[in-house]
């Protein structure tokens, strides 16, 4: 590709802003979050001296290597774990991100709640629901998510603010529509219940416009950024 890093962050805002536009929603209520999993830190760099400050990894190990590289010199990244954790991972996240938007079991919960280290901020949660009609295992029943919201809200180390979701990889519009609808309706449900739910973290490149009519508050986006992933 051509463009840099930074063309492409300006490309996606502007599509972010478009989408917001279109239906009347201000485009500062949505943050792009970077998507940056298995790409190098001069990306990271590159990136963050075009202004951008959400970074998002998936893979324990190498967002754990890449915060202890680069937060000494940029402490006011933000750094969201997106992937899925196993339980014998969660120290490693407790201890390095800010947040973690794949929060689906309370045993996860529980366990990072204790392994956050006691001079941190608590870690910001978001639990992830499984809305896709595709039978994938990430994310709890919606039916469940309130029960779990209600044990996070009792761990001092985990804050929750709100719900993330991988919807069915489809170009079909209305199936886009109605599994972004019905997380919108959990997030608002869970709005009604709980303090500090302002995060609807759902749209990646593909479906930026439907995620973002129906609520999205965070986009997650990735190779559009940083180009294609080997
Ligand atoms: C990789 C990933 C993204 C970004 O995907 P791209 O296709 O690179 O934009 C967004 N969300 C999650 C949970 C991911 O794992």
């Amino acid at each position: 590709m051509n463009t840099t890093i930074a063309d492409r962050l300006s490309i996606a805002q502007s599509r972010i802003n478009q989408a917001a536009q279109k239906c009347s929603r201000m485009p500062n209520e949505i943050k792009l979050l970077a998507v940056s999993k298995t790409k190098p830190n001069s990306d990271i760099i590159e990136a963050y001296y075009a202004g951008q400050r959400l970074f998002g990894e998936n893979y324990v190990q190498e967002g754990e290597q890449k915060i202890i590289e680069l937060s000494a010199n940029f402490p006011d990244i933000e750094w969201h774990f997106i992937g899925p954790l196993q339980s014998n991972k969660t120290k490693v996240v407790a201890e390095h991100f800010d947040w973690m938007h794949t929060l689906s079991r309370e045993k996860i919960a529980q366990r990072l709640n204790d392994q956050r280290p006691p001079a941190k901020a608590p870690l910001q949660v978001c639990i992830q629901v499984n809305i896709s009609q595709e039978d994938t295992k990430s994310g709890i029943d919606a039916e469940q998510v309130m029960a779990l919201a209600t044990q996070i809200s009792h761990m001092p180390k985990l804050t929750l603010r709100g719900v993330m979701a991988i919807p069915t990889a489809t170009d079909d519009i209305q199936v886009q529509q109605d599994e972004f609808s019905k997380l919108q309706r959990i997030y608002q449900h869970l709005q009604q219940h709980f303090d500090n739910i302002d995060t609807l973290s759902m749209g990646m490149s593909g479906d930026l416009d439907v995620a973002i009519a129906n609520g999205s508050t965070m986009v997650r986006i990735g190779s559009a950024i940083f180009g294609d992933r080997a």
